[in-house]
């Protein structure tokens, strides 16, 4: 996945002190966090705002992602995986605001209408989960694509109450409908009210007369699905298809989760794959290495026939332009590479014995090798 740019995200030069990344996360903060502003795509962005601030507002780990960008973060480490639940934004945003916001008292959440990060927010639009599965391919789907069958379990709103968790909708007594509960308190500066969602009907302000029995009151099952997908020509082993949107569901209007797919590709028993070209061995007798000769090989698309030139060496690696693998993003195909294996014979007859005999008694060291070598002879 390409991942933006931290100081892009923050809209700050890439030497930007930390006076104006802090100015610039407190601006931006402000104007995504998913309480104020519900907006789609507005929770994404303020999760993302966070992470790039909390990289970038630490001396190390900005450090470390001027020298290696996000793959800093990435495999391991203490610092792995971002996740807004493991920042504590009031800590940030009080650290920011010095505690001065709202009249120097209270967190800045309680100042800030229904600012709420420390709870979870049952109202809040929270995207589905992303899910990756294993799909195995036969060396030959994964160059001429297929159509697979893939069954996968997924969470699902609700068919039987429409994601709703219940029927008989009716306003939540315990917030009397208006999704949040006002408590006072009495402090050194007199009395502070502050508000929490209210716990019953999560901040919408609605329950139900009767819990949905197949969710629950959850809203959302689980669900075995079958997908039928079209994996396209070309794959590699351990590339990944995305399908958008078709991960778990989201919750309260939040879109669904991705499901990506990652082919394991079985081995061929012949052909070898590399990149867009394709290698095959091909066993000939030291007579065809000598003499030369036609030879009938498997290629990608049906038998086909080489010319294997007098003399050839052992080893020696023949192009066949154009008959290997179009990749999924490749414009052309790539090469297959015939690799010549000389098998010496191990068996032989009285009369091929006879026969090679006769042929040793002739000069058969006239190549330039042979020279080179015998000089190293004293
Ligand atoms: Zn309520
Ligand atoms: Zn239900």
């Amino acid at each position: 996945m390409n991942k933006k740019d931290y100081y892009e995200i923050l809209g700050v030069s890439k030497n930007a002190t930390d006076e104006e990344i802090k100015r610039a996360f407190r601006v931006l903060a402000k104007k995504y966090h998913p309480d104020v502003n519900k907006e789609e795509g507005a929770a994404e962005k303020f999760k993302e705002i966070g992470e790039a601030y909390q990289v970038l507002s630490d001396k190390n780990k900005r450090a470390q992602y001027d020298q290696f960008g996000h793959a800093a973060f990435q495999n391991g480490g203490a610092s792995q995986g971002f996740d807004m639940g493991d920042i504590d934004l009031d800590d940030i945003l009080s650290s920011i605001f010095g505690g001065s916001f709202g009249g120097g008292f209270g967190s800045f959440s309680d100042a800030f209408s229904g600012f709420n990060t420390r709870g979870k927010r049952g109202s809040r639009a929270t995207r589905g989960d992303d899910l990756l599965m294993k799909v195995k391919l036969t060396f030959e789907e994964s160059i001429n694509g297929c159509k697979k069958d893939i069954r996968v379990n997924v969470v699902e709103e609700c068919d039987k109450c429409n994601g709703t968790g219940g029927f008989g909708e009716v306003k939540c007594q315990m917030c009397g409908g208006i999704g949040v509960i006002r408590e006072q308190q009495r402090s050194l500066f007199g009395i502070v009210e502050t508000q929490k969602t209210c716990p019953e009907c999560k901040g919408t302000g609605k329950t139900y007369k009767e819990v949905c029995p197949d969710c629950g009151g959850e809203g959302r099952v689980k669900k075995n699905k079958t997908l039928s997908v079209n994996i396209p020509a070309g794959v590699f082993n351990g590339s990944q298809l995305r399908l958008s949107g078709k991960g778990g569901a989201g919750s309260n209007g939040g879109s669904n989760g991705d499901l990506y797919l990652e082919f394991e590709v079985m081995e061929h028993k012949y052909f070898e794959r590399e990149n867009d070209d394709i290698y095959l061995e091909v066993p000939i007798t030291i007579t065809d290495a000598i003499l030369g000769c036609k030879k009938e090989i498997p290629t990608l698309n049906g038998n086909g026939y080489i010319e294997i030139k007098p003399g050839t060496q052992n080893y020696t690696k023949l192009k066949l332009k154009g008959k290997g693998v179009k990749g999924v993003n490749s414009k052309t195909a790539g090469d297959m590479y015939v690799v010549i294996n000389i098998i010496m014979p191990t068996k032989l007859t009285k009369k091929q014995k006879d026969l090679l005999l006769e042929l040793a008694q002739t000069d058969l060291e006239n190549e330039s090798e042979f020279k080179e070598f015998n000089k190293a002879l004293k």
